[in-house]
């Protein structure tokens, strides 16, 4: 089975995927729907998500190492936690093939560009990317088709970059429904820092907060989560690993925006500057759970855009261990 169904000249022959989550399996899905590409081939860390992508049947091939992946691929994209990028780029490095374009999605592109461009060899192009779309959902099940069509698609491509492979890559960006602009890795992790990051660690610090507040019962947090907080949960629930690597990797413009927050923030502050991802992992795992609790109660769909308007969610009463022992 091949990727290309609709268009009639596909941008490029085989696609590798290096990672296939939210993101990954969202360009999948989508490169395969407008058939910008002749065959996909992907990997996974774990053999569970390798055999889920094949259950799926959203590429052409799925092998097991990052190496395999790249055989023969003239367009890379890594998808993967962005502290993750640089140990990949040194596995698959060697085995690109010359001229091919090798990119990426992260949230970060400074650390990305560091960490990832000593592996690279000279005769390949590299152009990160970060495709500005996405839901708190992880994994291959998660992804769709539609996640990229009129969002934003920020190139950050180095001084030395070849303009005709800047320009395919966005060709193909574009092909998937996004918008393409560029900048600086540098300026794109100060606009990002504002616009995502700090939001995101917003959303972790107040439902992280709420949760810790004696005297607002989790009942009434979860039951009241209409006025704002109900948001921040969905927010809040965006996936340990890749956040932990984003304000660590970020962590000099999030820093840079953060002085007037109170103390819940500061402890946030404290372990991004202490690199404390563990710290960071166990609140952003806990306030997952929060978000979990509002849609398990009906207080907003598990669709991703938030399903608004839903007038049909049920009218349950509050599930335990939510609900206080009178109710
Ligand atoms: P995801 O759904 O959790 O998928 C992550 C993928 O990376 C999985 O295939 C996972 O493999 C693999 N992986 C995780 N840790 C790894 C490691 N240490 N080494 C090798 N592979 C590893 O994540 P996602 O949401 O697609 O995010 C992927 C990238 O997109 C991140 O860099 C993120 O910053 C960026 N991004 C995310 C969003 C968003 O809203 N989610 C939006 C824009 C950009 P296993 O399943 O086998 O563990």
């Amino acid at each position: 089975m091949t990727g290309a169904s609709l268009s009639a000249k596909p941008l490029f022959n085989r696609l590798a995927l290096i990672g296939i989550g939210l993101i990954g399996s969202s360009i999948a899905r989508a490169a395969r729907a407008q058939g910008v590409v002749r065959a996909i081939t992907a990997t996974a860390r774990s053999a569970a998500t390798r055999r889920r992508v094949a259950e799926l049947g959203l590429v052409d091939q799925v092998v097991e190492t990052n190496a395999a992946a790249v055989e023969g691929a003239d367009l890379i994209i890594v998808c993967v936690p962005v502290g993750a990028c640089g140990t990949i780029a040194a596995q698959i490095g060697p085995h690109l093939a010359p001229g091919a374009i090798i990119s990426d999605v992260g949230s970060v592109k400074g650390s990305v560009l560091r960490d990832m461009a000593p592996h690279l060899p000279a005769n390949v192009h590299f152009v990160p990317a970060h495709p500005v779309a996405g839901t708190e959902y992880s994994g291959p099940d998660a992804g769709f088709a539609e996640l990229f069509v009129n969002r934003w698609c920020i190139l950050t491509p180095p001084d030395n970059a070849d303009n005709g492979a800047v320009e395919r890559l966005a060709a193909f960006w574009r092909a998937l429904g996004a918008n393409v602009e560029m900048m600086t890795a540098e300026h794109h992790d100060l606009v990002l820092a504002v616009t995502s990051h700090l939001p995101h660690l917003i959303a972790y610090t107040i439902v992280g907060t709420a949760d810790e507040l004696s005297q607002v019962t989790r009942s009434e947090v979860l039951q009241f989560s209409a006025g704002g907080f109900r948001d921040f949960t969905r927010i809040a629930a965006s996936d340990p690993t890749m956040w932990r690597d984003v304000f660590l990797a970020n962590k000099e413009a999030v820093l840079e925006m953060l002085g007037r927050f109170n103390e819940d923030v500061s402890a946030l502050t404290r372990a991004i500057r202490r690199g404390d991802g563990e710290t960071l992992f166990e609140h952003f795992s806990r306030t997952r759970a929060i978000r979990k609790g509002v849609v398990e109660i009906g207080q907003d769909s598990p669709a991703p855009d938030f399903g608004r308007p839903h007038p049909d969610l049920p009218r349950k009463p509050l599930p335990r261990p939510y609900a206080s022992e009178s109710e």
